[in-house]
């Protein structure tokens, strides 16, 4: 089993325990943000110090933060973040906090474990497109042409931009009519001669009860549904019957950010995890890995209880900016450490599989119950 030592992730998780320890709301910031820099580095601070001789200039990195570097580099502990937590009579809040960032990979593990040539698959060059992404139509920053030429800049072949159905109003939920509206957006990004070709999802919200916010008859307006939590995400009671009821939903092909985890934050929800992926498996719902720094949801030791019940993958970035389409590689590095073959993963297979699955699981799961509401 892939081990991950991480020194990135300690420090930025050192640091933002000094954050929590802070009274002032300036020197909060001044730590958060330090911890923002040091998880962003491509190349772990070892390597770093090791060719410089000393500890290079960090944007964001201020004297404060270079002892706690120094310290946990040198004992993978800080006597100075200790000491400042017991100081600040917080200890209670971040010990919460350090258990809810285990398995997160910083920008350099993540790098790091794409380029281990001990791992065969899935690979970065071969990843097909993105199936998680939001634009201007919701909460995301981007017009559709943007994120067209941008996936084809990353030499996709294809991609789904997936904005909030109109239910989650606090992401900018699109109604039907403009969804009506972006499709065309959407015609014309796919108008040109390339072959790259965009896909109109939808990231439908799954209520207390399990049920989305999309009658049968919006969802197949859709080609692709993902189903995510958004709500009762810190809460201690077993929510399992809610996750199953939304992947028995015919229209939802993937169970996007299965848990709704924030890192240092929130654990999302709790459920019996083998009971929802066997469900997922059965109906050839694919489990999305999330690749948004802050989510890595699912994580490379769930995914591997996943893979284990027979479930599909899908990886995806979340993306809110184009930029921010390198978060797919985050979720390649947790299938890589869950040792999830390319063939498991939706967005490795072609376009015409991809839209096969899409009209119909069974075109994967043979006698798979899940009925197929659009004709
Ligand atoms: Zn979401």
């Amino acid at each position: 089993m892939t081990q991950v030592f991480d020194i990135n992730a300690v420090v930025g998780g050192l640091l933002r325990d000094l954050a929590f320890a802070q009274t002032l709301q300036p020197k909060m910031f001044g730590y958060k943000r330090a911890a923002a820099a040091v998880l962003a580095l491509d190349t772990p601070l070892t390597e770093l110090i090791a060719a410089e001789g000393a500890l290079p200039k960090i944007a964001g990195i201020g004297p404060g933060s270079a002892r706690v570097i120094q310290e946990a580099l040198e004992t993978g502990e800080s006597a100075t973040v200790e000491r400042a937590i017991d100081a600040s009579g917080n200890r209670a809040d971040i010990e919460r906090r350090r258990t809810l960032r285990v398995n997160f990979l910083s920008r350099a593990a993540v790098l790091r474990v794409l380029r281990d040539p001990s791992i065969a698959e899935p690979t970065l060059t071969d990843y097909g497109g993105d199936l998680q992404m939001h634009s201007e139509w919701s909460d995301g920053s981007p017009t559709v042409e943007e994120i067209a030429r941008a996936c084809e800049a990353r030499g996709y072949a294809y991609a789904a931009i997936t904005d909030h159905s109109y239910g989650l109003k606090i992401a900018g939920g699109m109604s039907m009519q403009e969804a009506a509206d972006q499709r065309q957006a959407i015609n014309r990004a796919n108008g040109g001669a390339n072959a790259f070709r965009l896909l109109q999802g939808i990231e439908a919200n799954i209520g207390a009860d399990g049920q989305l916010d999309l009658t049968p008859d919006e969802a197949c307006t859709f080609e692709v549904v993902l189903a995510a939590p958004h709500s009762r995400l810190r809460r201690a009671e077993d929510q399992t019957e809610r996750l199953i009821i939304a992947v028995h939903n015919p229209a939802v092909r993937i169970l996007a950010h299965p848990r709704g985890r924030i890192t240092g934050s929130r654990a999302g929800v709790v459920a019996d995890w083998r009971r929802v992926f066997a469900t997922a498996a059965g109906f050839g719902v694919a489990i999305e890995i999330d690749g948004d720094p802050a989510r890595q949801d699912l994580d490379y030791v769930l995914a591997r209880s996943a893979l284990a019940a027979g479930c599909l993958f899908a990886l995806d970035s979340d993306a809110h900016a184009t930029d921010q389409l390198a978060y797919a590689e985050t979720a390649i590095a947790h299938a890589r450490l869950a040792g999830i073959p390319a063939d498991r993963i939706v967005n490795y297979w072609p376009l015409d599989r991809l839209l096969n699955w899409l009209a119909d699981p069974q075109s994967e799961i043979p006698g798979s119950k899940q009925e197929t509401p659009c004709q």
